[in-house]
């Protein structure tokens, strides 16, 4: 098969993933055979290219949002047939037995595995995984919008389930990228109110037409208090600003694995019971939930879609900004 390799980190610019022919995995007992049609391109894909994070052993095939058909099934794979389509997200296996796996908290577990990062991911024609790290998809999606759900609208979903709000509650989306557009959907699927905070024009203009109930600039005040508030921009400087917004009690979800230091904060800002918490991976249930709702309400996804010969390109362009939707290779 052929697939994208990186063998050592470098510079973007550099082009470091080689197109190479390399044997077709062939799956083990309780593994599934994919062949891949489409892989999302995430910023994690970005930071593991130039070196910010270290895989265990290079080379490694990146992409963890993986949309493919079954095309061969392990002797004892009793969950899935040939012809399935699934996807094979971020999060791909954990201990099972730490104390954060038994507290169904499998997302910080020592030990858990993720794909194409301690396993190899989509950026390939084909892929191996174990039959419980990969999920059905929702049949009504294209396979290029159902990609972006299995990194971008995990981690969202997850940002929206650690914020604890009722129906006709006010949520702040501060941070208008590929989970944010999913988050305002499934808030909106909720019953609830809310109110997108974000500089761009164009992404203001989105998020009213995706059915935001107040859009303006993260420095503007909102008509009312924000209930809970969900930050997806990796921007440190919006922790006060979004404090400052919610209402007592209010919880304030960090969504991003990586943030500017956040500014001291006045205890005012905090005091009344607020609360400030980050979002760490997610869990199998995380997926399969939000996999769920995508089948019972439709979730509108933006892509570009590319050939995967281009991913360093692509790549490139996502550091430089100057894509303008959730990349998605095809294969
Ligand atoms: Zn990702
Ligand atoms: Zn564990």
């Amino acid at each position: 098969m052929k697939a994208l390799l990186l063998h050592k980190p470098a510079p973007i610019e550099t082009s470091p993933l080689q197109e190479e022919e390399i044997p077709t995995p062939r799956p083990k007992e309780k593994e599934v055979l994919i062949k891949v049609e489409y892989c999302g391109v995430c910023h994690t894909d970005l930071h593991l290219v130039e070196g910010e994070i270290i895989p265990p052993s290079y080379p490694v095939i990146p992409g963890h949002q993986v949309v493919g058909k079954i095309e061969k099934t392990g002797e004892k794979v009793t969950r899935w047939k040939t012809g399935e389509r699934v996807g094979i997200p971020w999060f791909y296996s954990s201990c099972g037995r730490c104390k954060f796996c038994r507290k169904g908290k499998e997302n910080l577990c020592n030990k858990a595995q993720f794909t194409g990062f301690h396993v190899n991911g989509g950026y390939a024609e084909y892929a191996v995984a174990d039959q419980d790290s990969v999920y059905l998809l929702p049949e009504k999606y294209p396979g290029e919008n159902v990609a972006p759900l299995l990194c971008g609208g995990v981690i969202g979903y997850r940002a929206l389930k650690l914020t604890p709000l009722l129906r006709g509650e006010t949520l702040g989306i501060f941070g208008f990228g590929a989970s944010g557009h999913i988050v305002l959907q499934i808030a909106k699927y909720f019953n609830l109110r809310v109110f997108v905070f974000t500089r761009s024009e164009k992404h203001q203009e989105v998020a009213r037409e995706l059915g935001a109930d107040w859009v303006g600039k993260p420095d503007s005040s909102p008509p009312e208090l924000l209930d809970g508030a969900i930050i997806f921009a990796p921007a440190g400087e919006l922790v006060p600003i979004a404090l400052g917004n919610i209402e007592k009690g209010g919880t304030l979800t960090l969504a991003g694995i990586y943030m500017t230091p956040i500014p001291s904060l006045e205890y005012p800002l905090l005091y009344q019971e607020r609360i400030i918490r980050s979002v760490a991976n997610s869990t199998r249930e995380d997926v399969r939930e939000l996999l769920d709702i995508a089948g019972k309400t439709p979730l509108k996804t933006v892509v570009e879609v590319f050939p995967w010969q281009e991913a360093n390109q692509v790549l490139q362009k996502l550091k430089t900004s100057q894509l303008k939707a959730s990349a998605v290779l095809k294969f």
